[in-house]
């Protein structure tokens, strides 16, 4: 396993992250336990706003609170300048608590209910990305005879699907997110949003895909949503200010993954993008990145406690560790992979082959397939790395398991961020007619 940010392995063997051990991080607050390395969260920020700040062009960077979202990390990404991306009630009602700067909350989502528009409108949040037509109508609806003008932007499916190495300019016409660009829609979307005069169009975005290892699809991108943004503002004369960009830029799981540094990328992002202004006759406008992966997924490391093998002989053999698919479905759900390490023999020779599996009754439940480790045995802690994103937000209960704690840690300090479920957590929402749930 690669280390990531403050990773590091200590003189007696146990694997440290900001200068904590991992062995007492998982006495002291149980396994399976979500360890963020808080440092390498900031960093990422900074290389996406550092080549930003550089190039002198009005910016924003908005966190995609999908990939992990808690008051704690919301509070950190407001203190770092950036914005934040929601896309239902739960997590805007999660960016106001932390006491997030309404004003840069973006909200996103293919289909806002009417509660929740209602509840971005009245915090004032500072953009709705509309995503159809359904829902201009419903925005235009709430926010009808409003004294101030909602300001939009306008999810635009350029026609480009980008995955890792490769991206296919005309692949993503057929999603479920945006104003088809092929077909006309998104003029036509313009003109609607323009006849309402509570609605104000600030800008036009795009998300191309995510995972994302090269900047080719983002210039395919950005070149169409440069001549768009020039069309809709030769033809509709609207004055547009924003470019939304999306996210998507990717992370190494595992040693095959290569990603250029994120500043790196940024920079050539921002110079297609210029460029391709430029060929219009147009300077830049504000540019915002979206990212939810790429600032915290190597944060993350997950550690969990081996409880019993089986060996199939000349077959597998499987470790078996108190979480699984409840805590990180990504493997289940699109295959993914991870690299582990037993977080308290990091020096032992790596000289089995071993997969590992949950402790859930399904046989999909998998984390890792094939890693090579010393020799695991019940009590040893496994450390999985890059579980920062898609992890925790995407955990569920399934057989009634409690989805596990969160900490951060940093400068030798560990601080807990959520607390682990406990069973009357699980009994919390059980409506018992009979009576109540008190125990004995
Ligand atoms: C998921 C998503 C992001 C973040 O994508 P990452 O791959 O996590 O960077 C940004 N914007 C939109 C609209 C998204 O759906």
């Amino acid at each position: 396993m690669h280390l990531h940010g403050t990773s590091k392995i200590a003189p007696e063997g146990h694997l440290t992250i900001a200068g904590v051990s991992a062995v007492s991080l998982a006495q002291r607050y149980g396994t399976p336990l979500i360890v963020y390395d808080e440092q390498l969260i900031r960093t990422r920020m900074h290389e996406y706003l550092d080549p930003l700040r550089a190039s002198g062009v009005a910016h924003a960077v908005v966190y995609a609170c999908k990939a992990f979202t808690s008051v704690a990390m919301c509070r950190l990404a407001a203190e770092e300048g950036l914005w934040l991306d929601v896309v239902s009630a739960g997590e805007l009602h999660t960016a106001l608590t932390a006491k997030v700067d309404p004003s840069r909350i973006l909200m996103h989502g293919n289909n806002k209910t009417e509660a929740e528009l209602k509840m971005a409108v009245e915090a004032r949040i500072g953009l709705i990305v509309v995503d159809n037509f359904d829902e201009i109508e419903r925005l235009a609806g709430i926010t009808a005879g409003a004294t101030e003008r909602t300001n939009v932007l306008l999810r635009v499916a350029p026609g480009v699907d980008a995955h890792t190495h490769e991206y296919i300019a005309t692949g993503k016409q057929d999603s479920k997110f945006g104003f088809d660009l092929q077909s006309g829609q998104v003029q036509r979307a313009v003109q609607v949003i323009l006849k309402h005069s509570s609605l104000q169009l600030v800008g036009l975005h795009s998300h191309i895909g995510s995972q994302i290892f090269d900047v080719d699809g983002f210039r395919v991108a950005a070149e169409r949503m440069a001549a768009l943004y020039a069309q809709i503002e030769r033809e509709f004369r609207a004055s547009l200010s924003i470019l939304n960009l999306g996210g998507g830029l990717g992370v190494r799981y595992t040693e095959e993954d290569m990603m250029p540094p994120i500043d790196r990328a940024v920079a050539g992002i921002l110079d297609v993008t210029q460029t391709a202004f430029a060929a219009n006759g147009l300077t830049l406008p504000m540019i915002m990145f979206e990212p939810g992966r790429s600032l915290v997924a190597e944060a993350g490391t997950t550690l969990y406690s081996v409880g019993s093998r089986k060996d199939i002989p000349s077959i597998r053999s499987y470790v078996a560790v108190d979480g699984g698919m409840t805590d990180n479905p990504r493997l289940a759900l699109y295959g993914a992979r991870y690299e582990a390490c037993l977080a308290n023999r990091m020096l032992a020779p790596a000289d089995k082959t071993v997969s590992i599996a949950g402790k859930c009754c399904e046989s999909g439940d998998m984390l890792i397939w094939d890693a090579v480790l010393p020799s695991p045995e019940p009590g040893d802690l496994l450390a999985v790395s890059c579980t920062g994103a898609y992890n925790y937000s995407m955990a569920s209960n399934y057989n009634r398991m409690a989805r596990p704690a969160v900490v951060f840690v940093r400068d030798g300090q560990a601080r807990l961020v959520l607390r682990r479920e406990t069973l009357a957590d699980l009994i919390s929402l059980d409506v018992d007619e009979e009576g109540s749930h008190e125990g004995p």
